[in-house]
């Protein structure tokens, strides 16, 4: 190992994926299976000592001590609710937090990630939105919240592996916050890290076609699309991107995404079930019209409130019967039951908001009581 390397800027080890280590290794003349040891104990072992890596030499460790950090999210607080829903607040700087959402399922349990702290693009039915966009995560920022939640629910689970699906459908809009996200997944799909499958990985959008193009050239992952209305006059209302990609742009960017793939893949198209405004038997027949040739299935999703929305969610039996029209159009729909509404980790509720001042002294004071201001995250070594 070379010793007087000059170039080598301390850099947060967590979120570089395979390659990114190969090359930091390479400075310093070290072997490419460096990086795999080091993806392995980080990713798979939960392990952020150095000196716990005993297949690293001694020199190295003092290197990377020298070099490098590993640098753990911080958690500002846990909810828990009543479904087993957990939605966890994670630091991301001095004033900014981001949430992440732990959603278990009977035999499999998905993982709901932040990509930005909150967003720019304005969808007027989204508690996110208010907030405003403070900006974008690191690529470690992401990983850290599958890092966090899969080591601290292994014990508690007893369990090898936990979380089998990420979705992002935190807060953000994914395709703006791009090399990142992208680094994130690979680290996300990568075997000697979490090894999650093709199609474990879903990326939600708004709707940014370019970027759409362009995850399909970079990554083989799941689409999912915030439709939510059958046509640009109600679109350009509740999803602003719209008037810049309208409809019909971004339906050929999602036949362009599966059309080279293997059967199997289909886009998924998220609905939200608001009250007079898209949820009509004659919008339930436009979307069956606009969806028929793109291979897909449709996610209809019960608005879930928040302070001064402005909106309703729709009766459960306007859902139900715009449910029918799509089936019995050939198109596969389903109602998605609303997770962790008691403690606001339903979709279209993460805020994130310790920036909001009142908020936030009443937030720590609660963690003070708690002795949980300086939380840091216990590691299980797990074999
Ligand atoms: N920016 C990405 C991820 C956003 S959140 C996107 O637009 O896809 C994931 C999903 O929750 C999106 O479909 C979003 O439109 C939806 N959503 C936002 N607010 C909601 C609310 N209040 N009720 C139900 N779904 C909501």
């Amino acid at each position: 190992m070379k010793s007087n390397e000059q170039n080598v800027v301390e850099q947060n080890l967590l979120g570089m994926s395979q390659q990114d280590l190969e090359q930091f290794f390479s400075v310093i003349d070290e072997k490419s299976f460096r990086a795999t040891q080091l993806m392995k104990w980080m990713h798979q072992q939960g392990v952020a000592d150095y000196e716990q890596m005993t297949n690293l030499s001694k020199s190295l460790r003092d290197w990377l001590h020298k070099n490098a950090t590993i640098q753990l999210p911080e958690m500002l607080n846990e909810e828990i609710s009543t479904d087993g829903t957990r939605k966890w607040l994670l630091k991301v700087d001095d004033k900014n937090a981001v949430e992440t959402v732990f959603i278990p399922e009977n035999d499999r349990a998905t993982l709901c990630v932040s990509s930005q702290a909150g967003c720019a693009l304005d969808c007027t039915f989204c508690a996110t939105a208010r907030q405003g966009f403070a900006g974008n995560l690191t690529a470690a920022q992401i990983i850290s919240q599958l890092w966090f939640a899969e080591h601290r629910l292994r014990t508690q689970f007893n369990k090898r592996r936990v979380i089998g699906n990420v979705v992002f459908m935190g807060m953000g809009e994914p395709l703006a916050n791009f090399d990142n996200v992208v680094t994130a997944i690979r680290i996300m799909m990568d075997d000697n890290a979490y090894g999650l499958g093709k199609r474990k990985v879903t990326v939600s959008t708004s709707g940014i076609v370019p970027k759409i193009d362009k995850l399909r050239d970079e990554l083989d992952v799941s689409l999912a699309v915030s439709l939510h209305a059958p046509n640009d006059e109600i679109r350009n209302q509740l999803v602003p991107m719209n008037r810049r990609y309208p409809i019909a742009e971004l339906m050929q960017a999602c036949r362009r995404f599966i059309e080279d793939k293997n059967r199997k893949h289909t886009i998924t198209f998220e609905y939200v079930m608001l009250d007079k405004i898209n949820d009509s038997p004659q919008n339930a027949k436009q979307l069956a019209k606009l969806i028929k040739d793109v291979p897909s299935k449709v996610n209809l999703i019960p608005f879930n409130a928040f302070p001064n929305s402005g909106f309703e969610r729709s009766s459960d039996q306007v859902i139900e019967e715009f449910r029918e029209i799509l089936q019995a159009a050939g198109i596969t729909t389903i109602t998605r039951r609303p997770r962790g509404e008691d403690i606001a980790a339903a979709c279209g509720q993460l805020a994130g908001d310790i920036t909001d001042k009142v908020k936030r002294q009443r937030h720590f004071e609660k963690l003070h009581e708690r002795e949980m201001l300086d939380y840091r995250v216990e590691v299980a070594t797990c074999a």
